[in-house]
């Protein structure tokens, strides 16, 4: 298949009129550039059209689906939670994401990721794990492995890697949305945090870890994770830390944002602190542009009226708060799949899989055309929407 004459963001680039090939038996990319259709090729005529990669969300909660409070999810007996995740996964691919890594809960995520490779479900592809591990009574407990100890850090590290997890997520300071837990606080000892990330490279899967306080942050930076999701707190020894430890940051700004524009509907407890932590969230994030820290696109889709599918606003975000755009969209395609090890993902080059996105418009001068593609490929196959007959 030739798609012709489209107008290619990739890379942190714009090419006009520019040809891509893709081979429809391994739904990968073959050429890309001036090309001439070959006998009997179907043609796709995307003049006037934009192509960028599929987008790649660093952090998304299939188990959550945006309710105000995570009580709500809890009750869920694990088939329904099951049957809820493999609905989020497609309105996410439907979305134009294609490729997630998956906070996961109750070991449910593995086995989606599973079902998806087969074709069994629709969904993006996916970067899973079991569930975050905290302490006892910490943030994400309810549906979390609590540890105590950093032999117990060791065991739950074993256990997940044994079902399939790709990576491992702690949270090494308190949350906004589990209640009475402080974000600002450090949870996790450093015995514990050199563990998690000791056993997790010893296995040859990376860390993630959920972090609002800077002193959180740096703790988990010397014990050698490999993302920090939120940073809500940086000061300037942290940002030093991520640039000298190369780590990715994933801000997830559409978190603080969602829930500070529903704060009618919102808990009492989760309105009080998001209060206290949007603006220096921003402030953080700022500072971590500023000074060129890896930045990947992460939405923490699930949490509160933080919807599946509206994931393409933390572009936006991202570039409304000190990113250009053309970056913004980088970030959320290729930073992000190196970060989550998604090969093949978030660029529009040879080999790499055919997941492209097809726009009437530019979105490079209106990134809200990104919430609505007129066309998503995954694989090569239009998955969603159309693209133009001949
Ligand atoms: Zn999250």
């Amino acid at each position: 298949m030739l798609l012709r004459d489209g107008r290619v963001i990739d890379g942190g680039r714009v090419t006009d009129e520019t040809d891509v090939r893709v081979d429809p038996e391994t739904g990968r990319i073959v050429s890309v550039g001036d090309l001439d259709p070959n006998r009997h090729e179907r043609v796709v005529d995307l003049s006037g059209k934009t192509v960028t990669p599929g987008l790649v969300d660093a952090h998304v909660h299939f188990s959550l689906s945006g309710e105000r409070s995570v009580e709500d999810v809890v009750a869920l007996s694990t088939p329904q939670l099951t049957l809820v995740e493999a609905r989020n996964a497609r309105k996410t691919l439907e979305a134009g994401v294609t490729g997630v890594r998956v906070m996961g809960a109750r070991d449910i995520d593995v086995v989606l990721k599973q079902a998806v490779g087969a074709g069994d479900v629709p969904g993006p592809r996916m970067v899973a794990n079991c569930r975050s591990i905290t302490i006892t009574g910490g943030h994400g407990h309810h549906m979390g492995r609590e540890i105590d100890g950093a032999d117990d850090a060791r065991r739950a590290v074993r256990e997940q890697v044994k079902r399939g997890a790709d990576f491992i997520k702690f949270m090494t300071t308190g949350g906004v949305t589990t209640p009475g837990s402080d974000p600002g606080a450090v949870a996790l000892t450093d015995e514990e945090l050199h563990a998690l990330v000791d056993e997790s490279h010893r296995r040859g899967v990376h860390t993630a870890t959920h972090a609002h306080g800077a002193e959180g942050i740096k703790a988990a930076i010397r014990a050698g994770v490999d993302t920090v999701e939120h940073g809500t707190f940086l000061d300037d020894e942290a940002v030093d830390l991520f640039l000298e430890h190369d780590v990715t940051l994933v801000p997830t700004l559409s978190a603080p944002y969602h829930i500070s524009r529903n704060t009618e509907a919102a808990t009492r407890e989760d309105v009080s602190k998001v209060d206290f932590v949007y603006d220096r969230h921003l402030e953080s994030f700022r500072k971590a542009v500023d000074a060129g820290v890896t930045i990947a696109g992460g939405t923490d889709a699930g949490t509160p009226f933080n919807y599946h599918g509206g994931n393409a606003s933390e572009i936006q975000f991202m570039a409304q708060h000190g990113m250009d755009p053309i970056d913004a969209i980088r970030a959320m395609t290729e930073t992000a799949a190196d970060a989550i090890g998604l090969e093949g993902c978030g660029v529009v080059e040879p080999d790499a899989h055919a997941d492209l996105l097809v726009f009437d418009d530019d979105p490079l001068s209106d990134l809200t055309v990104l919430n609505d593609p007129s066309a998503v490929l995954k694989g090569g196959r239009v998955v969603s929407g159309s693209v133009p007959e001949n």
